[in-house]
């Protein structure tokens, strides 16, 4: 289905009919799949022949996801993964071995740091770059020992945007990857593959499902790195996505395009109000003029994406009372639903880091970051004014 628009994929890619021609996707709840004869069994496990063995390996739901997913990014090949934890999990112990190096943006979701931290008893150790500049990450680089360098764009909660192109180039010079977290745009906003990335991770469990319902993840790229060198780690360990969360994910992605552009635009809007409130010490936009990397965010994605972040004058007793004057917005931490949240990240998503680490990300008392629903944009900026007015 290569010739199609992103739109179109989004909602017909990865469909395969069983016998009974079904319109929507058929839900394949098995957690294992059964065999003609003995020889057709000896050759599904020696993997002579294709075929569903067991649902920790493949399951039909769950590779239409992939497919789906892959054709959206336009990937060779897709692993799907319980969570989008699962997926940064699985590219480290798939890809790495012990006395390799990592290096990552300072700017990234917490539990990453997090999970870096755990695989450092491992051996795996991670070395954080604080700038987006490109320069920093060669410098970071250790020859022979880095494998990956890893990078979210743009960043959570600070949207940092981090040249794509650039750090491709970095990494490949290295002899390392680039792996590119593309949460906040997902493919309908920007495709990491096409710039020169290696590979991406996806938390499902944001636009992908949209609708704040369930937790999925992947890790998409070249087939032989997907496949060879990921895949047998989640067959293994059972990280795997479920079912159930795939056909919700399959859903969810047949409206990815539409809803990415009115949260999007709703906002941008946001953003521009935001920065005319004098409560409000600073707004972190992409799609803003004001944003450091305005222009490359622009050339690397379709529009500014659904996360605004601010800081509000005072630190966090100001940064509090506009959280608590909501009425309307979910005072949570999941983000990419179509209800609109609002996060501390410094005392939520990036409480359990090191206030070092969070200092390094950037993340100050006075910062909350905004996930841009569906609602209308005049209710969404009411449930604000009254905090940042009270
Ligand atoms: C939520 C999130 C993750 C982790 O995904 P889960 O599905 O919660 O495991 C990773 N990266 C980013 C940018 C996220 O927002």
């Amino acid at each position: 289905m290569q010739d199609y628009d992103i739109d179109t994929l989004a909602v017909r890619a990865g469909t395969a009919r069983s016998q009974f021609n079904e319109h929507s996707e058929a839900l394949y709840l098995t957690s294992s799949f059964v065999f003609e004869n003995a020889a057709r069994a000896a050759a599904c496990f020696k993997g002579d022949e294709p075929g569903n063995i067991y649902s920790r390996f493949t399951n039909p739901t769950v590779t239409a996801f992939g497919e789906r997913l892959a054709a959206l990014e336009g990937a060779e090949a897709c692993v799907a993964t319980a969570s989008g934890m699962s997926a940064i999990l699985a590219c480290c112990m798939g890809l790495m071995k012990a006395g390799e190096h990592i290096v990552s943006s300072s700017s990234i979701f917490g539990a990453t740091v997090n999970l870096f931290g755990i695989l450092a008893k491992f051996g795996l150790e991670t070395t954080y770059v604080d700038a987006t500049d490109p320069a920093a990450w060669r410098a970071a680089v250790r020859p022979g020992a880095t494998r990956l360098l890893f990078v979210e764009t743009p960043s959570n909660p600070l949207t940092e945007v981090f040249d794509i192109a650039a750090l491709s180039e970095v990494a490949h010079g290295a002899g390392a990857l680039l792996v590119v977290d593309n949460c906040f745009c997902s493919p309908a906003l920007q495709r990491p593959l096409d710039l020169g990335a290696d590979l991406i991770v996806h938390s499902a469990t944001k636009y992908l499902d949209g609708q704040g319902r369930v937790l999925g993840g992947a890790v998409l790229g070249k087939k032989e790195i997907v496949m060879e060198g990921i895949f047998p780690f989640l067959r293994t360990a059972g990280p795997t996505l479920s079912a159930f969360n795939a056909w919700v994910l399959l859903k969810g992605m047949e409206t990815l395009g539409i809803r990415m552009q009115a949260q999007s635009g709703s906002a941008l809007e946001l953003a521009r109000w935001l920065e005319r409130q004098p409560a409000v010490e600073r707004v972190y936009y992409p799609g803003l003029p004001s944003h450091p990397q305005h222009a490359l965010a622009m050339r690397q994605q379709r529009l500014g994406g659904a996360i605004v972040s601010f800081e509000v004058k005072g630190g966090r007793e100001p940064a509090w009372r506009v959280v608590d004057a909501t009425r309307m917005i979910s005072i949570t931490a999941n983000l990419g639903d179509t209800k609109s949240t609002i996060t501390h990240p410094a005392t939520t998503t990036h409480g359990r880091i090191s206030a070092e680490a969070r200092a390094r990300a950037g993340i100050t008392e006075g910062l909350l970051r905004v996930a841009v629903g569906l609602e209308s944009l005049a209710d969404i900026q009411a449930d604000l004014a009254r905090g940042l007015n009270g």
